[in-house]
């Protein structure tokens, strides 16, 4: 399986990252992780790598796809998805400043061991809401770092996996990690990060 990940996909966190906002005129900007950065919920713990001195955590939306497909259409990319969580986007922050700033790809500052997190995926029908209107939130040793909401995404799930499959072909099991809100962080030993989905904790992640 791949994990496919939308970066800038806030304009409130492109804001933070002194980007300049983007339009949805544009296209989604994607990278990828590798499956070994998968931590699932259930090892619910983040080991700080020795190679970087500023972790950051980015909590997003992350759907599951459930069908093959390739050139899926707006209309219908809603069909090949049926569960969602949220999950961490660790990142680790200054890796990746040193290799932007080369003009260099940051894979390594992003699809590292255990930098995909997980939470429990449940039914996108759960909470009887759309996917264009469901409220997240961070909590870091128990304070809210970041709220979010799919509506203020710049592109749309449905229209990530359109674009997303006109490269790379979907398959059952792969992941969308569709970008974070504002509000992003370093992590330091010892913090709890718990993840929320419309008030319902699904991702519960211990920073060691
Ligand atoms: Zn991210």
């Amino acid at each position: 399986m791949k994990i496919i990940c939308v970066g800038l996909n806030y304009n409130a966190h492109n804001k933070e990252m002194n980007r300049e906002a983007l339009s949805s005129d544009s296209n989604p900007v994607l990278f990828m992780k590798p499956d070994s950065a998968i931590l699932h919920n259930d090892k619910n713990q983040f080991f700080i790598p020795d190679f970087s001195n500023n972790v950051h955590y980015e909590l997003e939306v992350v759907i599951k796809i459930d069908k093959m497909g390739k050139n899926i259409a707006e209309r219908f990319a809603h069909r090949y998805y049926n569960e969602i969580t949220v999950g961490i986007d660790f990142t680790a922050r200054d890796l990746q400043d040193q290799l932007k700033a080369k003009g260099l790809p940051w894979e390594i500052s992003k699809g590292f061991d255990n930098s995909a997190a997980l939470g429990t995926f449940v039914s996108k029908d759960k909470f009887g809401k759309a996917m264009n209107n469901l409220d997240f939130v961070l909590l870091k040793n128990g304070e809210q770092a970041q709220i979010g909401n799919t509506k203020d995404m710049i592109h749309s799930i449905d229209k990530i996996v359109a674009y997303a499959s006109q490269f790379f072909t979907l398959k059952t099991g792969d992941l969308i990690f569709t970008g974070t809100p504002a509000g992003v962080g370093k992590v330091e030993i010892g913090d709890t990060l718990i993840g929320k989905l419309e008030g319902e904790e699904l991702l519960n992640v211990s920073v060691c």
